[in-house]
């Protein structure tokens, strides 16, 4: 029996609510499947916890985070609730510079039958995975400011160290989807054409596709990128890129999907990962039963793949297909419609749709 420890961070806002309706998924998949246990230890963090204790995320509870195999987290940080600076309170991006997770992984898949932005028939072939660098780039210019009166300045920052293990990471990702039939394609998005620091970034990217001959590497520059995204998203296979690029391509890519409640993540870091549904506590719709837990069970089901992978547990990987042929199924109908796209579904009738295709497929 594979047995894993999920440090839980239900958070704030819809936060909890998607991620009750995760672990039940979770835990069908995961009988259905057999040879696997997850124990969840639920920890407080996120605004409300500030709100109450001064404190985000007390010390016992990302030590015990840290003690646990993965961190699956639902959404964290409440407009009204700041730190005394003006700052959010968002001990998920603490996390991620504590534990180095160096890798934004984001999936967009087109789901049939749900509802895409694009016309096109062929946005229902997207299928493609945005890695965004986390650890530097020009957020590494965060809190660094040089300012004047007449002056401010924010210092793009790219390491040898952090691109090689971003390259390397993402080859990898690419050789492991060509084998479950991708193109086994990663493409570089960078400005190569005006910033030296993206000269450098690109060269490092073609020193490190040298050691992966049966992977294909392409560049993009961001811009161009911005236009595929929305002329040819289906084209792509894997696709890298810095932190700031990352953090407005990936909204961009979420919207593909078709909205935020779709669209599924995680953190990764050498020794830790973080998976959450790439939305907010979405303060709006909280206590009303509205959310869509669809990202939150994508990203329950991306933990599993991720744990399977680096445990050499095959029950975990299968559990994770389960569940994404679950999601698949559940929308393939056309008839499932949630409140996020204007329909009439809630996140409990999303939920058991999800869970009666399950036994279905499994
Ligand atoms: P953050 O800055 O914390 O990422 P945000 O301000 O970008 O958050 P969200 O909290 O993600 O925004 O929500 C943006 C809007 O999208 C919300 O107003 C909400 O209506 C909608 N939304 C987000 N997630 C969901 C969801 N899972 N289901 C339904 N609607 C959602």
């Amino acid at each position: 029996m594979a047995e894993f420890r999920i440090a839980v961070l239900p958070g704030d806002g819809i936060g909890a609510e998607v991620i009750a309706p995760s672990l039940e998924v979770l835990d069908a998949a995961c009988a259905a499947v057999g040879g696997i246990s997850l124990n969840y230890e639920e920890l407080a963090a996120g605004a409300g916890v500030y709100r109450e204790r001064g404190v985000a995320m007390a010390d016992e509870a990302v030590q015990a985070a840290e003690a646990a195999n993965a961190i699956l987290l639902g959404a964290m940080g409440l407009p009204e609730v700041r730190y005394p600076d003006g700052r959010e309170i968002a001990p998920q991006v603490d996390l991620r510079e504590l534990w180095q997770l160096f890798a934004g992984v984001r999936p967009v898949r087109a789901i049939p039958g749900a509802p895409l932005p694009l016309a096109d028939p062929r946005a229902a072939e997207i299928d493609f995975i945005l890695v965004r660098e986390q650890t530097e780039g020009l957020f590494a210019a965060r809190g660094k400011t040089e300012q004047s009166a007449s002056e401010a300045r924010d210092v793009q920052v790219i390491t040898r160290a952090a691109s090689e293990r971003l390259f390397d990471f993402c080859f990898k990702l690419a050789e492991r989807r060509k084998e479950r039939g991708h193109a086994g394609v990663l493409t570089c998005v960078d400005k190569a054409n005006v910033l030296g620091s993206m000269v450098f970034f690109r060269k490092i990217f073609d020193e490190r596709a040298g050691l992966f001959p049966g992977i294909e590497a392409r560049h993009r520059y961001v811009d161009a990128m911005a236009l595929d995204l929305i002329k040819q998203p289906w084209a792509f296979d894997v696709m890298v890129t810095e932190n700031m690029y990352g953090d407005i391509l990936s909204d961009l890519a979420a919207g593909l999907m078709g909205g935020l409640g779709m669209a599924p993540s995680g953190d990764i870091g050498p020794e830790h990962a973080v998976f959450q549904p790439c939305h907010g506590s979405a303060p709006d719709i909280a206590g009303q039963g509205r959310a869509n837990p669809t990202a939150a069970i994508l990203s329950a089901a991306m933990m599993l793949d991720w744990l399977g992978e680096r445990h050499g547990a095959p029950k975990a990987e299968a559990a994770a297909r389960l569940i994404e042929a679950a999601v698949d199924r559940a929308y393939a109908g056309g008839d499932l419609r949630p409140q996020e796209f204007g329909g009439p579904d809630g996140t409990a009738a999303v939920t058991r749709r999800v869970l009666e295709s399950m036994k279905v497929t499994a």
